[in-house]
């Protein structure tokens, strides 16, 4: 076996990425990244200013130790760099509808996070819509049915600052990485994987790919048939004055009885007088290279009516931004990090799907410490590829 040129390659520097090449560097490991634009960039899924972190994570037991870790490594990065990544506003998660009671999982969502936070010892609450009106006078119109269960440990973090944190703690700590270069193939070769872009080819013992949108281009099968890319939109409405947002206001999701119903958003950032919020959409499939990145007028204006007009008072149907982000999915909406089927030493960190953020920095520290201990901390295999084999995952 010759010598390989890196320990590591990590291709695609989004969320996972930057965490990923930010741990291996920690660690001493000669490692490059390679990214096909530059980040922190506006084209793949991290990007729109803030992503909501919560502790008792109602997707499943498995994510909360890993958005514990994040929560404490953002913590540290931030007094490594003095930069503020984690805005510790509080998370209320909601479960209100006019129309019926919620559908299937979207009902257990808020049960599942107060039975989670129950079993973790996670500090919380159990809110009415009494109590969330009299507390978050923003909600005042949500419905008499409304249950909340609110995280005082979560909040928000900032996606672009973070992945551009761990990129310059990375590069010096002794990281190599490119932006502007596609990589185009991986191949093993001599015991070794061989990692093609646009600009150059190289070799590594090992390559982990977090290319998000792109990593079924990238790798083909399975990948191809097990993970869609689904448009959401984003939007920031104007806040009325005086506004009855509380300078701490928590980040939210509510979840009505279907996902027109549902919606999630942020308290405003410091300096900027306007509401986030966003829907989710999985029925609609689109293709990273033509996926439509405007938000039509009529995308707002029902966005408004149906949402905000429903759930907040103080908010304006002043559109001041929008931006298109994507979901990448599984069948069962979790993540897949494992080892590539044929592709040996090679390791795949996708699909994330729509709450992969809080999860970054600990999912980056584990696969660092698998390279270099040959073992993680936090167990990582309820993601891998097996349940869609098993027919565990749907
Ligand atoms: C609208 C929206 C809202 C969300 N809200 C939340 C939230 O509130 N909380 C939460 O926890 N999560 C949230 N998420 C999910 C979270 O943001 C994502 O799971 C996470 O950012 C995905 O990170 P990633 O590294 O997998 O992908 P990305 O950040 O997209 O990174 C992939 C990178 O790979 C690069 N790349 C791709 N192909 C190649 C190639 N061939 N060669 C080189 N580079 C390549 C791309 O340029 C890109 O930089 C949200 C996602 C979206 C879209």
């Amino acid at each position: 076996m010759h010598t390989p040129d890196f320990d590591v390659v990590v291709v695609g520097l989004g969320a996972m990425g930057a965490a990923t090449l930010y741990q291996l560097a920690k660690r001493g490991v000669k490692v490059l990244g390679i990214d096909r634009f530059a980040p922190p960039h506006d084209l793949g899924s991290s990007h729109g200013d803030t992503r909501i972190t919560r502790q008792a994570v109602g997707e499943g037991a498995a994510y909360v130790p890993l958005a514990i870790r994040s929560q404490q490594i953002w913590r540290e990065l931030e007094s490594e760099l003095d930069v503020q990544l984690f805005e510790q506003c509080g998370v209320l998660v909601m479960t209100s509808s006019a129309t019926a009671p919620a559908a299937d999982g979207a009902a257990d969502f808020t049960e599942h996070s107060i039975e989670l936070a129950r079993r973790n010892g996670i500090e919380h609450e159990v809110l009415d819509a009494a109590q969330i009106r009299q507390r978050f006078p923003q909600f005042a119109p949500i419905h008499d049915s409304a249950l909340g269960y609110f995280e005082p440990g979560g909040g928000y973090v900032r996606p672009e600052r973070c992945i551009e944190a761990q990129l310059t703690r990375a590069q010096a700590l002794g990281a190599t990485w490119i932006g502007g270069e596609t990589v185009t193939a991986l191949a093993n070769e001599d015991g070794l994987v061989r990692i093609t872009s646009q600009g150059r080819s190289v070799t590594a013992g090992k390559a982990i790919v977090c290319a998000g949108m792109w990593s079924s281009e990238l790798l083909g099968a399975p990948f191809d048939q097990l993970l869609r890319v689904c448009r959401q939109t984003l939007y920031w409405f104007k806040l009325e004055e005086p506004t009855p947002f509380a300078p701490c206001s928590p980040s939210f999701i509510i979840h009505g009885a279907s996902e027109a119903e549902t919606c999630y958003g942020f308290p405003p950032v410091p300096g900027e007088g306007s509401m986030k919020i966003a829907t989710e959409q999985y029925s609609a499939t689109s293709l990273p290279d033509t996926l439509d990145r405007q938000v039509s007028r009529a995308e707002a204006e029902q966005m408004y009516r149906q949402l905000v007009a429903v759930n907040f008072t103080g908010v304006t149907p002043q559109l001041v931004k929008s931006a298109v982000c994507a979901y990448t999915v599984t069948p069962d909406s979790g993540f897949i990090i494992d080892q590539h089927p044929r592709l040996a030493n090679v390791t795949v960190v996708s699909a994330c799907s729509g709450h992969g953020f809080k999860h970054s920095a600990a999912i980056g520290e584990a696969l660092a410490q698998q390279c270099v201990d040959g073992r993680s901390e936090v167990d990582l295999s309820a993601f891998s590829l097996q349940r869609f084999s098993s027919g565990q995952g749907r």
